[in-house]
């Protein structure tokens, strides 16, 4: 699939939303990507997944794949079930990102991180920081969508994404569209946003 054919995918799904948000990293936006809406098709989903394992350097080389709970469930169990190699997740508790349910690394374990979207890459290094405590290694990080092409240097081992969509955020104090005072700003997830 390339580029075009992805977004076209997220606009047929009605996943590209206009508005005011306020994203993960607390930033604000006037776009927002809701990619639960496409991976609810779970033919998109297996398409996705497909894309993103062809982006693998070393399929061979990976033992596990990881997601950061919650984007990057849906996703980073369809690679998985593709690569036939385990997956687990990290979420947060009180803020904090955790493995648990039980869930461990061995040592050394070749990680693959998958996640859905990803702007400034916050929730995925706090994965694989989670993931190194464990001591497993992480090799390389994928997502669908990367939000913030132009930022580089997120992450310390190679990243590929499906498509990349430049949308401009603001700093939650510093936001155009709260100055102007007539939309108020929505997390996107948690509830009516989508
Ligand atoms: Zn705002």
């Amino acid at each position: 699939m390339n580029e075009q054919e992805i977004l076209a995918m997220y606009e047929d799904a009605g996943a590209l939303l206009n508005g005011h948000f306020i994203l993960s990293s607390g930033r604000h936006s006037a776009r927002y990507l809701q990619s639960a809406l496409v991976l609810m098709n779970i033919d998109h989903a297996t398409k996705l997944a497909g894309e993103l394992i062809s982006k693998v350097h070393d399929a061979d080389q990976i033992d596990m794949v990881v997601s950061p709970a919650i984007g990057g469930l849906v996703i980073g169990q369809e690679v998985a079930r593709l690569m036939k190699k385990p997956f687990i997740f990290t979420e947060r508790k009180e803020g904090e990102m955790q493995l648990r349910r039980g869930f461990s690394i061995a040592e050394g374990c070749r990680i693959l991180v998958v996640e859905d979207v990803i702007t400034t890459g916050g929730s995925v290094c706090e994965c694989m920081a989670v993931v190194r405590e464990y001591g497993g290694n992480p090799v390389q990080v994928l997502a669908v969508v990367d939000r913030a092409p132009d930022e580089q240097g997120r992450f310390d081992v190679p990243y590929a994404t499906a498509i990349e969509l430049n949308v401009e955020t603001h700093a939650g104090d510093d936001c155009p569209i709260c100055r102007a005072g007539l939309l108020p700003a929505i997390k996107p997830g948690s509830r009516g946003a989508a």
